[in-house]
């Protein structure tokens, strides 16, 4: 489903975030993304969504070859992908609903299937009964489910999140790892990135281990 060949990521200062990272993550797998920080877990992460570019190797997501990819096949890649990243975009405009249904608004769907697709994400992280709410009146980890429903909500084969867990009380944390293991249960490939020591320890899912731009693990 994502695999890196001899990767390489040099920032345009010089600086040599990622080096010769060579890994596979399979359909439906749930990994971990462990590191220090600037250990280079955000840039590995962002190589697969393209924010990022590689320097060097291959990286193949899906069946698309990421390197090779043109800048307007980009958002065809992402409707594949749903990303929660730390710089998360919540506007304080408007309700709950309205910031999940942001990423429909590029699609035809109708004003009906668009609505339905809202409620079952927002069920799906369990914030129904918020769909009106402001965002400013929720807590940190109904925040952080609200971002996820927004990242689920167009039906991506593949979550990326990065420290999801970051600025969360620990019983927070372990309802936002439940609702990714939720999805990985009805099939979606998930990397988390986390530095989270409790949770790494006590996991079954595998852990790729980042140490100043190589894997150690
Ligand atoms: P992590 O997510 O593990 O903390 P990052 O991928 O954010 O690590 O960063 C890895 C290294 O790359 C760090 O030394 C960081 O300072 C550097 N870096 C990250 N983004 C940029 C950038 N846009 N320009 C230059 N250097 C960057
Ligand atoms: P519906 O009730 O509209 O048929 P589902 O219960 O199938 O919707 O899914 C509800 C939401 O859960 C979807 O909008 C999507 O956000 C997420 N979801 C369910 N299955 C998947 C999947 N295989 N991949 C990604 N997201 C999924």
């Amino acid at each position: 489903m994502i695999s890196f060949t001899d990767v390489c990521k040099l920032y345009p200062e010089g600086y040599e975030a990622l080096k010769n990272i060579t890994l596979s993550i399979e359909q439906g797998e749930q990994v971990f993304l462990s590191g220090h920080s600037g250990a280079g877990k955000s840039t590995l992460l962002k190589l697969i969504v393209a924010i990022e570019r590689p320097t060097s190797g291959n990286i193949v997501v899906g069946q698309q070859n990421i390197a090779a990819l043109k800048r307007s096949a980009i958002p065809y890649l992402r409707r594949n992908i749903g990303m929660i990243f730390q710089e998360q975009k919540i506007l304080y405009d408007r309700n709950v609903f309205a910031n999940v249904v942001l990423p429909l608004q590029v699609t035809n769907f109708d004003t009906k299937t668009r609505a339905a697709r809202v409620r079952a994400a927002l069920d799906k992280v369990g914030l129904l009964n918020k769909e009106k709410a402001d965002p400013i009146t929720l807590s940190g980890g109904e925040k952080q489910r609200m971002c996820i429903a927004r990242a689920v909500v167009h039906r991506p084969t593949i979550l990326i999140a990065d420290e999801p867990t970051a600025n969360l009380d620990s019983n927070y944390a372990q309802d936002i790892m439940a609702v990714f293991e939720s999805f990985n249960q009805v099939g979606v490939t998930v990397l988390i990135s986390t530095h989270d020591e409790q949770l790494l320890g006590t996991t079954s899912h595998r852990v790729l281990e980042l140490g100043h731009g190589q894997l150690v693990t």
